[in-house]
């Protein structure tokens, strides 16, 4: 058997009695000679694939042709299978056990086999089980996708259900289509539950407890250290919540005419109140009405000294027909051919969105360095390149940055006000339902058998301060599409926050001299490039996310400096 964390606790004792022995020369030049062959092998074999599947997916994206996304499909298939092979895996698996014992000397090797095991592990399972493990999630979004909101014998779409719970007044119309909205977790819970034990055989066919743990695994996680940094999350978050909770909930109360104390899940504008409702004054938009987004982006990235013109250049970045509405970056050949799809109209979503994905264009083969091997030439993590993106982001919502960028705000202080306010609840709030997906997750993945739907609200209870309606008693938990089709990933946004206030907490006190943070909006300044290029980028994967923070800010990751930007020290 291979090592795994759960697991063979005497195998794991033994190998750090090894790695202790006084001198520690257990340097293996045949070990490092067999590392190095099979790095070169997988380039050879997997770059294409991987390259293929970057352009494919593009391509599919674009245009929204069957044809594409069948193209897509197929090179997913190719690159799976490559990753799939067992005597490549068998190989692999062989020689991390050399570096486990200290065989290979080199830091980076060492690293890209630890990095191709976790690539390669994950496609190691059971052809069958995965099959079926596809088909069930497959039947649980498609159910997903018809499905119909019904209040008195008529449809409603999903934005027809969000538009209700986001102007109503009358609160038991409210309530009927929040519940009606909710029937889609009744619908899928069967099949819901069957994955769930379908992904749990999974992971133990792997070698692990439970999936939840696996997925952790794969990504260089544990669950007990995430449960620390959340608890911790939310005692820094609590108070600053709870206070702005109260102001919107004294405005939904008006809005629906009851007291604060009878509000009701329904009352609030989204489905699981993961949204801040939309009971400030706010246009956010009004001063990017004129603007050209596209060009702010340009002149705000060259002046940091990250310019992204060949970014742009290569890009597609406005709504056309059969093309996907959303946005992503996207690092075909991490040799530079780095682009963002994107749908840009001029308002505040736009800038922000914008920010974010030229965000994770910088962050990647454009400015990792080209003498970093193949494998370890990308993000360090999924949270520190959402960080990262994050970071540039929060800046469509900060007037000090319009400014600087020669954008007028018609009313500074209304602008102000309302901006601060919808800044600080979005995190506050999405941080809050952050806490009940990580702890659902984990804890139905631990024990499926137990009553998920009393776990699911008394953890909306406990962290997002709701009242569970008296006597309700339904798979609510199934409504949410991501616990189907995105699992265990959910708590990598909330750690990007982390990550993104961390870091610009170092920027301000290290590069701005211990500036303000929210004066720090780094227009005109390459010196924020030059830190963010040294400290963030150039490492890629070499270092974990664990290391990557404490190379970039000199500690581990923590909420403190998120929590800080709420007052909530
Ligand atoms: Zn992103």
């Amino acid at each position: 058997m291979y090592l795994f964390r759960d697991l063979l606790p005497v195998v794991v004792a033994s190998l750090l009695l090894m790695a202790a022995v006084p001198g520690g020369a257990f340097g293996n030049p045949q070990a490092t000679e067999r590392a190095k062959k099979f790095i070169a092998g997988h380039e050879t074999r997997v770059r294409p694939l991987d390259v293929a599947v970057g352009l494919a997916w593009w391509s599919a994206n674009i245009s929204g042709e069957d044809s594409d996304f069948k193209r897509k499909e197929e090179a997913q298939n190719r690159l799976d299978a490559a990753l799939s092979d067992k005597e490549q895996f068998a190989e692999l698996k062989a020689i991390k056990q050399l570096k486990d014992k200290g065989e290979i000397e080199d830091k980076i090797v060492a690293r890209e086999i630890d990095v191709l095991y976790l690539m390669y592990l994950e496609k190691q399972v059971d052809p069958a089980l995965l099959k079926k493990i596809s088909a069930k999630a497959n039947a649980v979004e498609q159910k997903f996708n018809v499905f119909r909101a019904k209040v008195d014998g008529k449809e409603l779409t999903d934005s027809e259900v969000r538009d209700v719970l986001k102007k109503s007044g009358d609160s038991a119309r409210r309530q009927a289509v929040w519940e009606a909205s909710k029937v889609v977790g009744a619908e899928v819970e069967k099949e819901l539950k069957e994955l769930v034990g379908l992904r749990n055989e999974m992971a133990k066919q792997l070698g692990f407890k439970n999936f939840h743990t696996l997925m952790l695994f794969l990504n260089e996680q544990d669950g007990e250290e995430l449960i620390k940094l959340f608890d911790e999350l939310d005692n820094l978050t609590r108070d600053p919540f709870l206070k702005a909770k109260a102001e919107i909930d004294e405005r939904l109360a008006k809005n629906v005419g009851k007291n604060v104390a009878d509000l009701m899940p329904w009352d609030y504008h989204d489905p699981f109140f993961q949204e801040s409702p939309a009971v400030f004054d706010a246009n956010l938009d009004e001063p990017f009405a004129k603007a050209d987004i596209l060009q702010l982006c340009r002149n705000f990235y060259k002046g940091i000294g990250l310019p992204i013109d060949d970014v742009i250049a290569r890009s597609d970045l406005y709504e056309k027909k059969g093309k996907s509405p959303h946005a992503f970056c996207t690092d075909i050949d991490r040799d530079g051919d780095v682009r963002v799809l994107g749908n840009i109209v001029p308002n505040e979503y736009w800038m922000g969105t914008m920010l974010h994905e030229l965000g994770h264009s910088v962050y990647s083969s454009k400015n990792i360095p080209k003498s970093l091997p193949y494998v370890v030439r990308l993000e360090s993590h999924i949270l520190t390149t959402e960080g990262v993106a994050m970071q540039f982001e929060r800046f469509s919502k900060s007037r000090p940055w319009l400014e600087k960028m020669g954008v007028k705000v018609p009313d500074p202080e209304k602008f102000d006000a309302a901006a601060e306010k919808v800044r600080k609840n979005q995190l506050l709030i999405f941080s809050r339902w952050c806490q009940v997906m990580l702890r659902f997750e984990k804890s139905m993945y631990e024990t499926p058998d137990q009553d998920l739907n009393k776990l699911w609200w008394d953890l909306v209870e406990k962290y997002q301060g709701l009242k569970r309606p008296a006597g309700r008693s339904a798979p609510d938990y199934g409504s949410k599409i991501h616990i189907c089709s995105a699992p265990v990933y959910y708590h990598n946004y909330m750690m990007g926050q982390l990550f993104a206030s961390q870091v610009h907490a170092t920027i301000a006190k290290q590069v701005f001299a211990g500036a303000d943070t929210t004066k720090v909006v780094y227009v005109g300044e390459p010196k924020v490039g030059e830190f963010m290029k040294k400290k963030v980028f150039e490492p890629g994967r070499t270092l974990d996310w664990r290391g990557l923070t404490k190379f970039a800010t000199g500690r581990d990751l923590s909420p403190k400096d998120f929590a800080a930007d709420f007052g909530g020290k």
